[in-house]
C-alpha cells in the first residue's frame, strides 16, 4: 500500500503554497474521479489537499445578470440552483444528464472541469499510454476507440473530454477563475482544456499547482433560450458518445445570434464556431442547421471504429437547434 498525506485547507492561498511546494501533491474535491484514479494506481500523490472546506462554495447572481460559481458548489446544487435553472438552463440540463444523483451530489465544479479522461487504456496501468506516461504511445490509436476522438486529435493522444457540464459552460462563454502560485487571473473555458499534440500528459492551460477558485458566466439574456442533447449507450448513468450544447437568439425567423459545442468529440470541449458563423442572419430551418453542421464537421477525422459520432453530432445539431427554434415561436 502507498500512504499519502491528508491535509484540509481552509484558505486557498495555503491550498496553493502546499501543492505547488510538492511534486506529487494533488487537490481532492468531491473524490469521485480522483480517488478511483488513485485505486487503480494511474494517480499517486503523496499530498491529497481538500478544498472542500474553502470559502468557494456559493453561486452569486451578479447584478449585470451574469453569475460567478464557486469552485466547490456541488453539482446537484448547481443544477438545482432557481438563477440558473431559469437563466441559464443548458447548464443544469447538462448537470443533469451526468452520472448518478449520488455522485452530482458529491462532485465539484472544479472537480468536474478538471476530471480526467475515460479511454480505458490511460485507467490501465499494464498498457501504454502517452496522457498516464509520456513517450509510452498511444494504446487507443488501433485498440479500442469507439468512445474517442474525431476531432482535434493528434497521433499522441485521440482522447476525449467527459464532461457533460464543461460543454455547457464553454458555450456560455464561462471564464474560469484561477489562483495560481504567481496569482490570480481568469482563462476563457475554451481554452482552458488543451488539444493533445504532442503533449497529452498537459492538460490545461493553467500554471502547475493552480487551484480552480471559480468560473464566471457573463450575462447573456437570450442564454434562457438553451438547452443540452446528449447521446449515450444507456438511458442514464453513462458518458456521452456525443453532446450538443446550444443557445439560439431567433430575430422573426432569422437566426440573430447562436451558440454551439459539441461534447465526447475532442480532447476539450468543441466549440463549433464555424457552425455559428454559417447560421447567423440565415432563415432558422432545418435545413440550414444541417449546413451549418457539415461546415464544422467538415474537419472530422473518425477513428477505425468510431465513423457514427459524425452524423450522430450533425443529428443532434439538427434537432437541439429545431427545439431551441420551436420553443422560441410558442
Ligand atoms: C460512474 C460514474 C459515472 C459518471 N458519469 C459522468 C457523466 O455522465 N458525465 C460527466 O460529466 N461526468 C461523469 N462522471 C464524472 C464526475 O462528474 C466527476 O467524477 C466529478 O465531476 C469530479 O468532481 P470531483 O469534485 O469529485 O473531483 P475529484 O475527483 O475530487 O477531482 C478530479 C480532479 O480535479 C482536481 N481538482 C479538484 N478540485 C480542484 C480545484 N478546485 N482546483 C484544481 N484542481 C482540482 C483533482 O486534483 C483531480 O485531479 C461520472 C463519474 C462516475 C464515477
Ligand atoms: S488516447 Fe490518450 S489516454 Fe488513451 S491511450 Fe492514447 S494517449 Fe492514452
Amino acid at each position: 500500500m502507498r500512504t499519502f498525506r491528508y491535509h484540509r485547507a481552509t484558505d486557498p492561498a495555503e491550498a496553493v503554497r502546499m501543492v505547488a511546494g510538492e511534486s506529487e501533491a494533488a487537490y481532492l474535491g468531491g473524490g469521485t474521479n480522483l480517488v478511483d484514479l488513485m485505486k487503480l494506481s494511474v494517480q499517486r500523490p503523496r499530498l491529497l489537499v481538500d478544498v472542500t472546506r474553502l470559502p468557494l462554495g456559493s453561486v452569486e447572481p451578479l447584478s449585470d445578470g451574469g453569475l460567478r460559481i464557486g469552485a466547490t458548489v456541488r453539482n446537484s446544487d448547481l443544477a438545482a440552483h432557481p438563477v440558473v435553472r431559469r437563466d441559464f438552463p443548458v447548464l443544469t440540463r447538462a448537470l443533469l444528464a451526468a452520472a448518478s444523483g449520488q455522485l452530482r451530489n458529491m462532485a465539484t465544479v472544479g472537480g468536474n472541469l478538471l476530471q480526467r479522461t475515460r479511454c480505458v487504456y490511460f485507467q490501465d496501468v499494464g498498457k501504454p499510454c502517452n496522457k498516464r506516461e509520456p513517450g509510452t504511445g498511444c494504446s487507443a490509436l488501433e485498440g479500442q476507440n469507439r468512445d474517442l476522438a474525431i476531432l482535434g486529435w493528434s497521433t499522441s493522444c485521440v482522447a476525449t473530454h467527459p464532461s457533460d457540464m464543461a460543454v455547457a459552460l464553454a458555450a456560455l462563454d464561462a471564464r474560469v477563475e484561477v489562483l495560481e502560485p504567481d496569482g490570480a487571473r481568469e482563462i476563457p473555458l475554451t481554452e482552458f482544456h488543451r488539444l493533445p499534440g504532442d503533449r497529452p500528459d498537459l492538460e490545461t492551460t493553467m500554471a502547475p499547482g493552480g487551484l480552480i477558485t471559480g468560473v464566471r458566466i457573463p450575462a447573456l439574456p437570450y442564454a434562457r433560450h438553451s438547452t443540452y442533447r446528449k447521446a449515450r449507450d444507456r438511458a442514464s448513468f453513462a458518458f456521452a458518445a456525443g453532446s450538443v450544447a446550444a443557445v439560439l437568439d431567433l430575430d422573426g425567423g432569422l437566426v440573430r445570434e447562436v451558440r454551439i459545442a459539441y461534447g465526447a468529440v475532442a480532447h476539450r470541449p468543441w466549440r463549433a464556431r464555424l457552425a455559428e458563423e454559417a447560421l447567423r442572419g440565415q432563415p432558422a430551418t432545418m435545413e440550414n442547421f444541417g449546413l451549418a453542421a457539415d461546415e464544422e464537421l467538415a474537419a472530422a477525422r473518425p477513428l477505425p471504429n468510431n465513423g457514427f459520432k459524425v452524423s450522430l453530432i450533425h443529428n443532434l445539431t439538427v434537432r437541439t437547434l429545431a427545439d431551441l427554434a420551436e420553443a422560441a415561436t410558442r
